[in-house]
C-alpha cells in the first residue's frame, strides 16, 4: 500500500515529469532573473570589464550589497545554465586551491545583444513589466468569456486597453519608444538581404512608423526615396512633425486615410490587430498606392509562423510570441492566415513571402 504510487511509475519517469513541470511552473523565475540582470546592468558590467568578470567584480560594478554576493551567485548560476551568461572556472593555480567563487562570467551570443550599440535590452522591461505579466493571471477567466465582453486579456485584467494605459500610467514601459535599436538592427538585415524591395521607389509611407527609427535606416540607404512616417498624434510629437532631412512626419489614423506613395510599409503593425482590422488597414493602404503596373505595393515586415518547424527553440519562440500577443488581442500569423487577410482586402494572390531571419519575414503584396 505504502509503495502503490511507485508501482505505477518508474523513478526515471517521475524525475522527467517533475523536472518538466518545475521548469514550466517556475519559468517566470527565469524571466524575472533576466529582468533583474538587465536592471542591475550586469551584462554591461561584464562587457566593460572586457567580457569576463568574477562575482566580486560584478558586485562592485553594479552596487550589490556585499552580504548578498552568495545570492548573486545563485542568479548567475541560473542565467548561465539557461544560456545568458557563460561560466568558466578560474584556472587552478596548483594544489587544488581554486574556489568556486573564482568562476568568471562572460557573455553568450544572446547576451551580446544586451550590450553596446545593438542593444535589445529595452524590450526586457516591457515584456516583463508588472502590468503585462499580471494580465496573464486572468487567462482562464478570459477563455470562458464571450469575445465581445472580454476585450483583450490586458483589458480584462486592468479595465482598459494597453495603449490607453500607456498614455496614463508611467509604470508601463512604452514598446514603441524603447524599440528603436532592435527595429534599426532588423531593418539593416532586411536591407542587406532584401534591399531590392526598396529599389526604384520614389516615395514610401511607413504606416505606424513610431518615431521613424526604421524609416531613418531606409532613408539613409535610399536617399532618393521621399519617406513619410504616419503615426497617431500623441506619437508624432511636436519635435518630429517638422520635416527631418528626407523624412516627413504626418499625424493621423491609418483606419481613416494614408498619405499617397509608391509603397506603403507596415512593420510590426498588423500583428497588433484582428483579421477584421487588418483588412480595413490594408484597404486604406490599397487606396494610397498606384496600380501594380505603376509599381504600387505594400511591404509588410512581420512574423510568418511555421517557417522553422524542425528547430525546437525557434518553434517555441514562435508559440510563446503568439501566446504573448494574446495579451493585447494581437496574433502572430502563419502563411495561411496571412493569405486570407490579403485576399479579403482585395490584393492579388501572387504575393511574395521572403523569410529574412527564421520566421521574421518580408511580405510584398500587390493591388
Ligand atoms: N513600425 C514600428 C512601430 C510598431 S508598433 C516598428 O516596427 O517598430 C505599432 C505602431 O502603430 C505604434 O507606433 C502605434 O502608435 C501605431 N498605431 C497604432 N494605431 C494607429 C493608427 N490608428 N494609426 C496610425 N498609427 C497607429
Amino acid at each position: 500500500m505504502a509503495l502503490r504510487l511507485l508501482a505505477e511509475v518508474s523513478p526515471q519517469d517521475l524525475l522527467i515529469g517533475l523536472s518538466e513541470l518545475h521548469n514550466h511552473a517556475l519559468g517566470y523565475v527565469k524571466s524575472m532573473s533576466l529582468k533583474c540582470a538587465v536592471d542591475l546592468g550586469i551584462p554591461d558590467a561584464i562587457h566593460r570589464r572586457g567580457g569576463s568578470a568574477t562575482l566580486a567584480d560584478i558586485a562592485i560594478d553594479t552596487d550589490i550589497n556585499p552580504a548578498k554576493v552568495p545570492d548573486l551567485k545563485r542568479m548567475m548560476e541560473l542565467l548561465s545554465t539557461s544560456g545568458i551568461f557563460t561560466a568558466t572556472a578560474a584556472k587552478d593555480s596548483g594544489g587544488g586551491s581554486s574556489k568556486p567563487d573564482d568562476v568568471s562570467y562572460g557573455l553568450t551570443t544572446a547576451c551580446r545583444f544586451l550590450v553596446g550599440w545593438r542593444n535589445l535590452s529595452p524590450m526586457v522591461p516591457f515584456v516583463v513589466s508588472p502590468l503585462v505579466v499580471s494580465s496573464f493571471f486572468s487567462l482562464s477567466d478570459w477563455f470562458r468569456k464571450e469575445p465581445s465582453a472580454a476585450g483583450s486579456l490586458f483589458e480584462l485584467a486592468h479595465g482598459c486597453p494597453q495603449w490607453e494605459m500607456a498614455s496614463k500610467e508611467p509604470r508601463m514601459p512604452r514598446s514603441t519608444a524603447s524599440s528603436t535599436n532592435p527595429c534599426q538592427l532588423f531593418l539593416e538585415v532586411v536591407i542587406l538581404d532584401k534591399g531590392r524591395i526598396f529599389r526604384g521607389l520614389s516615395s514610401l509611407v511607413d504606416v505606424g512608423g513610431g518615431h521613424g527609427a526604421a524609416t531613418q535606416v531606409i532613408a539613409n540607404s535610399f536617399p532618393r526615396i521621399k519617406c513619410t512616417v504616419l503615426d497617431l498624434p500623441h506619437v508624432v510629437s511636436k519635435e518630429t512633425t517638422a520635416s527631418d532631412g528626407n523624412i516627413h512626419f504626418v499625424a493621423g489614423d491609418m483606419f481613416e486615410s494614408i498619405p499617397h506613395a509608391d509603397a506603403v510599409l507596415l512593420k510590426n503593425v498588423l500583428h497588433d490587430w484582428s483579421d477584421e482590422d487588418c483588412v480595413k488597414i490594408l484597404k486604406r493602404c490599397k487606396e494610397a498606392i498606384p496600380a501594380r503596373n505603376e509599381g504600387g505595393k505594400v511591404i509588410i515586415i512581420d512574423m510568418v509562423r511555421g517557417s522553422a518547424q524542425e528547430d525546437r527553440k525557434i518553434s517555441e519562440m514562435e508559440a510563446i510570441q503568439n501566446m504573448f500577443m494574446l495579451c493585447i488581442n494581437g496574433v502572430e500569423r502563419d502563411m495561411h492566415e496571412w493569405k486570407k487577410i490579403f485576399s479579403d482586402a482585395g490584393f492579388s494572390d501572387d504575393y511574395k513571402i521572403m523569410p529574412v531571419l527564421g520566421p521574421y519575414s518580408v511580405i510584398e503584396i500587390y493591388p
